[in-house]
């Protein structure tokens, strides 16, 4: 976050002097309280001065990168997931293909009679069936997906960064966000790299402080 010349100014006044009153602080630069309101309130959002009434505004102590990590660690799943795009288990490869297409995605999810979670399907499985002129409407893709209990998941709760972390990890460009069901996990969302960079830009364009 790009802080204005006033903005390193209050802070540098509150590390000297905090804790400080509002009107102190305005005494310091000749200024009006009236007009610190603003950059006091960007300040304290943003966590580089706390608040506390009838003491005044004092130094959080933390730098912009501690910052940002905290930031980053309140990011949760669910707040970036996208819709899962799911198959069932004996539709042919041929059909998966084309629901790629067809939802613009790079990774299925493949599910039972239930609606319950089996199996994923990335592009390169579809590839790997397609390769040696193989009849692909007649290959189910429950015989070429990763199944379980193979498939990393992740859950709406957890951290962005835990399911970055998992995506690195395993070297898998998807997540499906699940949900216990009975006997099974539903699929209610799908987490990609794509999710993980929105999120990275959201923080690098300073929407979250
Ligand atoms: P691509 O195959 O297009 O490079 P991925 O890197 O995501 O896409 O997939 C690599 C392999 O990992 C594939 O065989 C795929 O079935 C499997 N895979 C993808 N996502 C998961 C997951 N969440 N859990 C387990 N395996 C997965």
């Amino acid at each position: 976050m790009e802080l204005s010349n006033r903005q390193e100014q209050i802070i540098q006044i509150v590390k000297d002097n905090g804790p400080i009153t509002g009107e102190n602080i305005a005494d310091h630069l000749s200024l009006t309280r009236a007009t610190l309101r603003p950059d006091l309130a960007i300040l304290t959002m943003a966590g580089f001065l706390d608040a506390r009434p009838r003491v005044g505004y004092f130094f959080t102590g933390k730098t912009g990168s501690e910052l940002l990590t905290e930031k980053l660690k309140k990011f949760k799943v669910k707040e970036y997931q996208s819709i899962p795009i799911v198959v069932e288990e004996d539709v042919s490869a041929y059909d998966a293909i084309c629901t790629m297409f067809l939802e613009d995605v790079g990774t299925l999810f493949v599910t039972n009679e239930l609606g319950h979670l089996v199996g994923v399907l990335s592009r390169k499985d579809l590839l790997r069936a397609s390769i040696g002129n193989q009849d692909l409407s007649s290959i189910p893709v429950h015989i070429i997906m990763t199944r379980m209990p193979n498939i990393t998941i992740c859950k709406p709760e957890d951290l962005l960064l835990d399911a970055a972390q998992k995506l690195i990890e395993k070297q898998i460009d998807g997540l499906p966000v699940v949900e216990p069901a009975e006997n099974g996990l539903e699929v209610i969302g799908r987490l990609t790299k794509t999710n993980i960079t929105k999120a990275l830009v959201e923080l690098g364009l300073d929407q979250h402080l």
